[in-house]
């Protein structure tokens, strides 16, 4: 396998760089604009749209297999090209049941596995029964399209929830079943795995982290996850429970709550790399991005074990509208001891947009030594 096509150009194309030049690939890109992260590092561009399908089969002309940085596709489209002979990894089979929410959450509960309490919201008579049934505070979740908590509410009365329905639903009606209702998980922590499966059908996963949300946009991931060994291995076997019933292969992303009562909830699943395996580019022996790459050439894949006690990954959010390239903020963060600051070049800044991150290694697994270190950085980094 020597040219890999690559549908999106964001950072986590980019990242698939190194990894790509380590294996002898080359990547081939599909992505919308000339200013994409990945256009730097690519072979060749497609310029077009991440869900338009003739884009994709210029694409497969040009490489030996296709796969994705983005999961917005037009799977339809997509599977045209697929009986056509273009070969797809992970196949559109896996993608299928997690595009909509609605749909993935009920293809984990099919498989048996703990997902919160949820409903369709796809008639107004149920409404209210639904709503007494799962209790305010309800999290209101567009079903497609939705990243970086754009499309997830978290609402708190009868009265927001309504007039919220009424903004979102303004041209689209509610039957056109554009929303999932489920419970709000009161929850200790958020976690996340990271697992690759191979061709072959070998499993490797990551160390289960700890992912901190701000306003539902990922802030910061510590490794490991401060969890027992007896959760590790419940969320290992999701992974691997997962991966093999959707005959995956690649890397997949997979978050979780803790509760408060010890238990973990399968919250979202990413059919890709994921921002919670950061860390694994300058913690782990293999990357998730080389991991993912192998997967999809079909190589054996490579030992996902961390090379250092921990680490503390903190994502560098875009604060104003902006064309600064923050030189002298990058610099004071990469003079932090162990730091490794990853610059994804976009020539514009906005708020929440993800401009960068930094690792930084750890000769420990102090969780509060991890977050006062993010916390030095975010003080750097964002504007008091
Ligand atoms: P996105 O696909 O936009 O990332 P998620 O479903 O992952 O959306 O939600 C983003 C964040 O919102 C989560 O990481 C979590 O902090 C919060 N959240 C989502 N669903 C729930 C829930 N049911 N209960 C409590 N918090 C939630």
């Amino acid at each position: 396998m020597k040219r890999v096509g690559v549908i999106g150009g964001g950072q986590l194309a980019w990242m698939m760089a190194d990894a790509a030049q380590k294996l002898g690939v080359e990547l081939v890109v599909q992505t919308p604009s000339e200013h994409d992260p990945a256009v730097s590092i690519a072979k060749e561009t497609v310029f077009a749209p991440v869900d338009d399908a003739t884009a994709t089969e210029i694409l497969a002309q040009k490489c030996d297999v296709i796969t994705f940085e983005n999961e917005f596709v037009n799977l339809d489209a997509l599977s045209v090209l697929a009986h056509q002979g273009v070969s797809f990894r992970p196949r559109l089979e896996a993608l299928a049941p997690l595009l909509d929410k609605y749909h993935q959450r009920c293809y984990l509960r099919d498989l048996g596995l703990p997902v919160p309490q949820f409903f369709a919201l796809d008639d107004v008579e149920n409404l209210k029964s639904q709503i007494e049934y799962l209790g305010f505070p309800i999290v209101l979740k567009s079903r497609r399209h939705g990243y970086d908590g754009q499309g997830t509410f978290i609402i708190q009365d009868f009265a927001t929830l309504e007039q919220k329905l009424s903004d979102e639903t303004t041209t689209q009606s509610l039957n056109q079943s554009l929303f999932l209702l489920e419970e709000f998980v009161p929850f200790e922590r958020e976690l996340a795995i990271i697992a690759a499966r191979s061709v072959e059908g070998e499993i490797v996963t990551y160390p289960v982290v700890e992912t901190q949300q701000e306003q539902q946009v990922c802030r910061r991931v510590i490794a490991p996850a401060e969890i027992t060994p007896t959760q590790a291995a419940e969320i290992q076997a999701i992974a691997h429970t997962l991966l093999n019933s959707l005959e995956v292969v690649g890397i997949f992303g997979i978050e979780l709550f803790l509760g408060t009562n010890g238990k973990v909830l399968v919250n979202e699943i990413a059919p890709r790399t994921h921002n919670s395996g950061h860390f694994s580019i300058d913690a782990c022996e293999t990357s998730q991005f080389e991991q993912h790459l192998r997967g999809v050439c079909g190589l054996p894949l490579g030992n996902p074990a961390l090379q250092c006690a921990g680490a503390v990954m903190v994502n560098l959010l875009g604060y104003e509208n902006s064309h600064s390239d923050y030189q002298s903020q990058r610099q004071q963060i990469a003079e932090i001891p162990q730091a490794h600051v990853h610059w994804y070049g976009k020539t514009e800044s906005r708020p929440g947009r993800k401009l960068g991150h930094v690792t930084v290694l750890l000769d420990n697994q102090n969780r509060e030594q991890a977050i006062a270190i993010a916390h030095s950085i975010e003080s750097i980094w964002y504007p008091r």
